[in-house]
């Protein structure tokens, strides 16, 4: 028999549910990937994201030309691409594993059916998260609202079963079979802001694993501590890695038994990151259960919520990194330059964003959903929920991140401030987080945000809140 495996967040051989059944039937398999944005709904990915999706694809292709495989793009609709490749290869079997977005749910029922209509067998597995959103229940079978009994329930359930290893050999794919160069896709951006993202990341599996070595040596053991430093290398940086399932939970969660097992100091940091864990699979839990989320908050009582008008400006500030408010500014910065920033960060700066300058929480996490290579619609709902206040388990709508003395306490000497803001190099460690104390002339020199030359100027007039004026703050 020849089976499609069809290949979409889980850009990876190791664990690979649908792979090793295609494996176990023991005839041609056939790994595809479609490209079909359009079938995302109101959430295709963004530029950040595309350009992860194009080197991961490339990494794909390169693991399975090291066993003799290959890739096979082509573009969507997608249930005519199968369809076609199913006819092309004589195929009789497509397996695939889920996503749970709520527009791409339907599309894959839709797909199984057809497909089914046509006399093919179609199976799909979970490679993304540990358990399934609707394996996790209250006692009344309702889904969670708050994070701490969801975690409870999953730990009882238990985390550690075995992963998949990956296959040593795949059956080659037969020459004559038409693959589009990935180059077609256009995924990669036509303007070169993407310089930077080459020296922060190692897109694809290999790169994950590098990721994950280097995390378990350096870090794990201190996570429970330094988690919250964004001056410190202190988290995993594996999001976007998970996001695009080039290496998975299970693994990982696995990784973490086997280690906690052999060495008691990484008990409490394994524990902790395991429990960060748990917060992604409660977002997937949330999006499916309540999948209107992306668009409106899960607590109806905030659908009217008196936000600022005439925002734009503010908005661009911030999304500029020259809102004046140093961690801020230095988070959507780093955001620009690297398509990632800091849990820690992202809390402070979406705070500023929603309850400072009163602008929609959607507006945010669209600018996320543009710029972050770890862009999940799961966990930047949920993000953005909770700190807005109008989600499950949310901070209260009225607390607000004070992020001078946020800064303080997870940026001690401000390095991480001057890492990003040049402009802030020469303020002393004891101003950095409040700069207006120690300006006597004006701080922000023309320049240019994140140093890329003519980007956006920064003069101190264009900074929403200048730096040197202390009567804004
Ligand atoms: P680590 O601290 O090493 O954590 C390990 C893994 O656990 C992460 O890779 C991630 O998969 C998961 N995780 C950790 N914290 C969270 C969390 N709060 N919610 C869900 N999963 C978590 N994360 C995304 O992956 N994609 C997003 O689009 C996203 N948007 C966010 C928007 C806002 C406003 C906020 C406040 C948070 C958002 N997060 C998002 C969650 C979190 O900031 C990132 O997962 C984390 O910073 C990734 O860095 P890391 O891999 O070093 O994390």
């Amino acid at each position: 028999p020849t089976a499609l495996v069809w290949f979409r967040r889980d850009l990876r051989l190791g664990d690979n549910p649908a792979l090793a059944a295609a494996c176990a039937l023991g005839g041609q398999v056939i790994p595809v990937y479609i490209d079909a944005p359009e079938e995302e709904g109101a959430w295709p990915p963004g530029a950040a994201s595309r350009w992860w999706q194009h080197h991961s694809l490339a990494a794909l292709d390169s693991g399975l030309k090291k066993r003799n495989s290959r890739l096979i793009v082509r573009q969507g609709p997608s249930h005519k691409a199968l369809g076609q490749l199913a006819e092309e290869t004589s195929a009789t079997h497509i397996f695939w594993n889920r996503r749970y977005e709520p527009a791409v749910i339907k599309r894959d029922q839709a797909i199984k059916q057809q497909l089914r209509a046509a006399g093919l067998t179609v199976k799909s597995t979970n490679a993304l998260l540990l358990f399934e959103p609707w394996e996790i229940a209250k006692n009344d079978g309702m889904p969670y609202r708050i994070f701490t009994p969801f975690w409870k329930t999953c730990l009882e359930k238990g985390i550690g079963r075995s992963p998949f290893p990956p296959p040593q050999h795949l059956p080659p794919v037969n020459r004559q079979l038409q693959s589009e160069p990935l180059s077609t896709l256009g995924l990669l951006p036509k303007i070169p802001w993407d310089q930077e993202f080459y020296t922060h990341w190692t897109p694809g599996e290999a790169g994950a694993w590098r990721q994950w070595e280097c995390f378990l040596e350096e870090a794990l053991g201190k996570y429970h501590q330094e988690r919250d430093r964004p001056d410190l290398p202190g988290t995993s940086r594996l999001s976007p890695h998970l996001h695009f399932g080039e290496i998975s939970p299970r693994q990982i969660a696995f990784q973490i038994q086997i280690q906690m097992d052999r060495r008691a100091e990484l008990t409490a940091g394994g524990q902790a990151y395991l429990r960060q864990l748990g917060w992604r699979e409660f977002a997937y839990h949330l999006l499916y259960h309540f999948p209107e989320t992306p668009e409106k908050p899960l607590n109806e009582g905030f659908t009217h919520f008196p936000w600022a008008e005439d925002y734009g400006e503010a908005l661009t500030a911030w999304q500029q990194g020259r809102t004046g408010i140093p961690l801020v500014d230095a988070g959507m910065r780093e955001l620009w330059r690297t398509g990632w920033m800091h849990n820690r960060v992202r809390m402070i700066a979406a705070s500023l964003l929603t309850k400072n300058l009163r602008i929609p929480w959607q507006e945010g996490e669209r600018w996320f959903w543009e710029t972050l290579v770890d862009a999940d619609l799961a966990s930047n709902t949920l993000g953005w929920q909770w700190v807005a206040g109008c989600g499950a388990d949310a901070a209260p709508y009225f607390r607000v991140f004070n992020p001078v003395l946020q800064g303080k306490k997870f940026d001690p000497e401000g390095k991480y401030v001057q890492q990003w803001i040049p402009e802030l190099r020469k303020i002393s460690k004891q101003h950095i987080h409040e700069p207006w104390k120690e300006a006597r002339q004006p701080l922000s020199t023309p320049g240019s945000v994140g140093g890329q030359s003519g980007a956006w100027g920064v003069r101190s007039r264009n900074v929403l809140f200048p730096y040197d004026n202390p009567k804004i703050h």
